[in-house]
């Protein structure tokens, strides 16, 4: 498929594997980039930041800036309406994978 159908297609998990996350503690940018990978999202910092600060300019993800050995480390939680917007994109998520799986 083409790699630009396939990139939109996949901003829409990302989104919502970020705010899975952001929703159970904390996250930064280094360790998302890392649980990506891990579920076979090869995407680089120049794709991720980016969504971090479009979500949290969205309202989102809210940003807390943490000194971890004398570096500021940006790290974003989700916001009420995150975890609102979470529920919807995972019924719909649900809904969709049961008409399609088999
Ligand atoms: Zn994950």
């Amino acid at each position: 498929m083409d790699d630009k159908v396939l990139r939109k297609l996949f901003s829409g998990f990302i989104h919502i594997h970020i705010l899975h996350h952001a929703k159970e503690e904390a996250i930064f940018g280094a360790w998302m980039l890392e649980e990506l990978r891990e579920h076979g999202y090869t995407i680089g910092p120049g794709t991720l930041y980016p969504i971090l600060h479009g979500m949290e300019s969205d309202g989102l993800l809210v940003r807390e800036d943490r000194n971890v050995d004398g570096k500021i480390r940006k790290y974003y939680s989700a916001t009420e309406k995150g975890e609102v917007i979470l529920r919807e994109a995972r019924d719909k998520a649900y809904e969709l994978f049961k008409e399609i799986k088999d």
